[in-house]
């Protein structure tokens, strides 16, 4: 980049000896332009129209308004007239690493759907076991290609350690790992934290069953290594306590539901005393206690803690829909790999399924609950960040995306709130805004080119004209070949 200024100015200098003026710089070459387009920048909540933005080298280098000079010359151009460009979304849940092949057939599906970077919730593992599962160097080498542009695939923008969990999981350890892999203990928490950061993943991902002393202590010794902790608040834990200990993304339509209802306390009570109530009990009983002003206190307090929160409303809607023959017959399921619907998503679809009418009539009750606190927290100034579960059952990495837009326009997020929500508040999170979510000179070209306006429905996110992946063009053509290259590698 210096290099390329310096030039410039012994040019200029050169046309000024000459008596040339500055006026009579030749145009800068660069690569691509989309030019006469409508840009929508969430970062700064503005819209400009008849804009064109130069891209070189992967970075956004000039973006110019209809009556600014045409300083730049590209070598390709995308006519951006009567089209939207946006950034590029990002999904902060997704799940790339548990099995080799989720990595593989992922990435390309998030960028024909304009996902463009990722935060991946279970990025290690004890160790590799051949085909079964991948670990963190595996990770890291995928995201060296992509960033390469030799492998077609979203920034992995954080990669996440193994889920950190309770004791009761400690008989499904591979053989030789320890048992502070699963903490019981303050002890056993802070030597998993020590070596976590050893590991080199880039957050530690809770899950429901650690027990509130190892919780305590993981957050401590987390804090002091500087390794942030994301994911599921323990079960017998409120969510201000957690957010209070530093827990930095909340995950999941679940546990924000209990703190909102009367029931929250003794709920949390009897999951300590490991008297877990049925399903049917927890349900009702939470959705009867809904105590708005409780929650609103429970808001408020988690929007001055900074904690963010991820609903992914789409693992609600399939506890509330795996009986639904249409649901279970998604077109979509072309793309995913048989293997994946055989083991997992089928099993997991069967049991949700398999619940009594009133347990399933509650789970629909539990998901459109769900909605009305994402709109309480997004009001009370929580930051929301659009998260799916990709690969979790039913979750389709990429399509699915568009359809927690969807629940988050269900939910009543006006549509540049949920732009937002999928691209700089994200950004923000991860500390990486001069880089992503947003639309401005030096910042990484991500950008979705839309044939339709989001802001008038967020729908509009999914008609896609074109991705551009650091610089990188896959205009309609190149899309779809990228999901029919997934659909015939996994031929059901
Ligand atoms: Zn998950």
């Amino acid at each position: 980049m210096r290099s390329r200024v310096w030039k410039i100015g012994v040019l200029c200098l050169a046309l000024l000896l000459s008596g040339c003026g500055s006026k009579a710089v030749p145009p800068r070459a660069v690569a691509l332009a989309v030019s006469k387009v409508t840009l929508i920048d969430p970062a700064t909540r503005t819209v400009r129209p008849d804009s064109t933005i130069f891209i070189d080298d992967g970075r956004i280098v000039a973006i110019t308004g209809p009556q600014d000079a045409p300083d730049y010359v590209a070598a390709e151009e995308i006519d951006g007239e009567g089209r939207f460009l946006i950034p590029g979304l990002i999904d902060m849940h997704v799940h790339m690493a548990e099995h080799p092949v989720l990595a593989h057939f992922s990435g390309p599906l998030f960028i024909a759907n304009g996902v463009t970077g990722v935060r991946d919730m279970s990025s290690d593992c004890w160790e590799p076991r051949g085909d079964e599962s991948v670990c963190i160097d595996h990770m890291r080498a995928l995201s060296a290609r992509i960033e390469a542009g030799e492998t077609v695939g979203p920034h992995l923008l954080a990669l996440s350690s193994d889920f950190v969990r309770g004791v009761a999981y400690r008989k499904e350890l591979p053989e030789g790992a320890p048992d502070f892999y699963h903490p019981e203990t303050a002890a056993e928490a802070r030597e998993l934290v020590r070596f976590l950061k050893k590991r080199g993943v880039d957050f530690i991902k809770s899950y429901s069953s650690i027990p509130p002393a190892a919780y305590f202590a993981m957050m401590d010794e987390a804090k002091k290594l500087g390794l942030p902790v994301a994911g599921h608040v323990p079960r017998a834990m409120d969510v201000l306590e957690a957010a209070a200990a530093g827990h930095r993304s909340i995950e999941h339509a679940r546990v924000l539901l209990y703190d909102c209802s009367d029931y929250g306390t003794s709920y949390r009570a009897a999951i300590a005393a490991g008297e877990a109530p049925d399903d049917e009990t927890r349900l009702r009983e939470t959705l009867d206690g809904y105590n708005p002003a409780r929650c609103k206190a429970v808001l408020d307090g988690l929007a001055r803690s900074g904690v963010y929160y991820v609903p992914t409303h789409e693992t609600r809607e399939m506890d509330a829909r795996a009986g639904e023959s249409a649901y279970r017959n998604d077109p979509r399921l072309r793309y995913i790999p048989e293997p994946l619907m055989d083991q997992e998503w089928r099993g997991d679809l069967d049991e949700t399924a398999s619940v009594s009418s009133a347990v399933s009539a509650l789970y629909v009750h539990f998901y459109r609950h769900g909605l009305v606190i994402t709109r309480m927290a997004h009001e009370a100034g929580v930051p929301v960040m659009v998260g799916t579960d990709a690969n979790d059952t039913m979750v389709f990495p990429g399509f699915s995306y568009h359809d927690e837009l969807g629940h988050l326009a269900k939910a009543g997020l006006e549509p540049m709130e949920i732009l937002r929500a999928a691209t700089i508040v994200p950004a923000r999170y991860l500390g990486r805004e001069d880089e992503f979510g947003g639309i401005a000179v030096g910042m990484s070209a991500d950008l979705v080119l839309l044939e339709a306006d989001p802001l008038l429905d967020i729908a509009n996110a999914a008609e896609i004209a074109v991705v551009i992946f650091s610089g990188r063009v896959f205009d309609k053509q190149a899309i779809e070949a990228l999901k029919e290259n997934v659909a015939a590698e996994f031929q059901r």
